[in-house]
């Protein structure tokens, strides 16, 4: 159990964004443990840069 942490995106090539939510855990696992995350867009393949930002649920004091 970590926090989790909604990543969003949006291209500024093609204008599709999107928004996921992942763990620390599953952050590290497949980017590493960096300060900053790139993706890529799956529609024109593009790296992007992205928000990062705790997804602070109602249950989490
Ligand atoms: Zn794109």
């Amino acid at each position: 159990m970590g926090k989790k942490y909604r990543i969003s995106t949006s291209c500024p090539r093609c204008g599709c964004a999107g928004t996921s939510h992942l763990t620390e855990e599953e952050i590290k696992k497949k980017y590493g443990d960096v300060p900053n995350i790139e993706l890529e867009c799956h529609e024109c393949m593009m790296k992007l840069e992205t928000d990062v930002q705790e997804d602070d649920g109602s249950d989490n004091t």
